[in-house]
């Protein structure tokens, strides 16, 4: 393990402190807002801005939202939808068609909702076609990307996750990945504790996930080792409060989610959530797989669930209930069609015998115990 900085100073020599290569120039920025607009003039580039709207009450943001050139995303009311991709991509078309670079500023959904316009302005289909995998797309505008909340790793994934109107998944191409992140964890002060806790959560289960995988690249599982033990020392130490140094280390092992997700692959806790998600629109992804965690105390004995438990507890936090997203046992049959349709997740999770254990009854349980919380 290498050394951890404290101080932005420190932080600011630190990289690369992942081992999976991937394209994305990350810069470092104690002033995240004055740095990528500095880049930005800089390489005489013509923005188009999508802002996380919440931001625009935090003074430290306030010479983006002074820009003209901007969509204002409400990431708290929904995680972003194939139809949000669509009517911006209409509408950078027919207002700022010059725009060459498509700057996303805010959490996951936002990055994830820039990333999938960046991609679909180049491409003639609407976002819901390009859902899944394989498709033969083309490079669209260059994707910049600032996170303002810490964990998912979207900063460097080659993917957007949409929710569409018949599921929720990502846009999985090589050409969704940001080319420019400028990573400023002080951005992340004015984030509610619920979110700082459930996204560096996600983030946990990644690490972990991958930790246990039997189908994930050495470098990969390598740098889920690393990330594993970042996200658990912060979130034990607590999230309740900012902190700068553990502001510092969430920012650290989010770009390693990120870069052990491209050689790496997550488990069962991410097939169960996916089917939570596909039937709760309001369910955010963070808390899908906590509940999923939670259900799978028999499969994650050697830590995840132990840790999640007494995580929730450190944070001050309720354990999270299905049935109040909606969640009932009319899902149940949906739900597992869509988790037994996760085969590359159980098998990583299980090895190449993974029919034999994840099969139906198996999952349909698993749904049930989520419910009987
Ligand atoms: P988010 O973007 O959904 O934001 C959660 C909440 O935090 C929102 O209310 C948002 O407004 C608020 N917020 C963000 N920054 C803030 C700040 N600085 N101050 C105050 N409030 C702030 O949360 P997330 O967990 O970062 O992202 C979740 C999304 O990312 C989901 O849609 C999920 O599917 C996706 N995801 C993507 C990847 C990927 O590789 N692309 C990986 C995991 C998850
Ligand atoms: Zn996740």
């Amino acid at each position: 393990m290498f050394e951890i900085p404290k101080t932005m100073k420190e932080f600011e020599k630190a990289s690369p402190w992942w081992r999976t290569k991937f394209p994305t120039e990350i810069h470092v920025a104690e002033n995240g807002v004055p740095t990528l607009l500095g880049m930005i003039e800089e390489r005489g580039k013509k923005p188009f801005f999508v802002l996380d709207e919440v931001l625009e009450n935090q003074p430290e943001f306030k010479d983006l939202f002074a820009q003209e050139r901007k969509y204002l995303f409400n990431a708290t009311a929904s995680e972003p939808k194939t139809g949000d991709v669509d009517s911006l991509v209409a509408l950078i078309k027919k207002k700022y068609p010059d725009a060459d670079i498509i700057v996303g500023v805010g959490g996951g959904g936002t990055m994830d909702l820039s990333k999938a316009v960046g991609i679909c302005l180049e491409n003639p289909k609407t976002a819901e076609e390009y859902q899944g995998y394989g498709f033969d797309m083309k490079k669209g505008r260059d994707i910049w990307v600032m996170p303002t909340l810490c964990g998912t790793g979207a900063e460097v994934t080659p993917i957007a996750v949409l929710r569409g109107p018949k599921r929720k998944l990502g846009i999985n191409n090589p050409h969704t990945e940001a080319s420019v992140a400028v990573i400023s964890p002080p951005l992340t002060k004015g984030v509610k504790k619920f979110n700082r806790v459930f996204t560096m959560l996600d983030c946990y289960f990644h690490h972990y996930e991958i930790t246990k995988s039997k189908t994930s690249a050495p470098d990969a599982v390598a740098d889920s080792v690393d990330g594993l033990n970042i996200a658990r020392e912060v979130l034990m130490a607590g999230l309740t409060e900012y902190k700068p140094e553990l502001a510092i280390k969430s920012a650290m092992a989010s770009v390693l989610g990120g870069s052990s997700s491209i050689g790496g692959r997550v488990g069962a806790a991410h097939a169960i959530s996916y089917g939570l998600s596909n039937s709760a629109p309001t369910l955010p992804h963070s808390v899908a797989v906590t509940l999923s965690m939670l259900a799978l105390e028999d499969l994650y004995r050697d830590g995840g669930y132990d840790e999640t438990v007494e995580i929730l507890k450190i944070n001050g936090l309720d354990e999270p209930k299905a049935r109040d997203y909606g969640i009932n046992e009319s899902h149940i049959e949906s739900m597992t069609k869509t988790a037994l349709g996760m085969e590359k997740l159980w098998q990583s999770h299980f090895g190449d015998e993974w029919e034999e254990k994840a099969d139906k009854k198996f999952i349909e349980d698993i749904y049930k115990k989520v419910l009987s919380a």
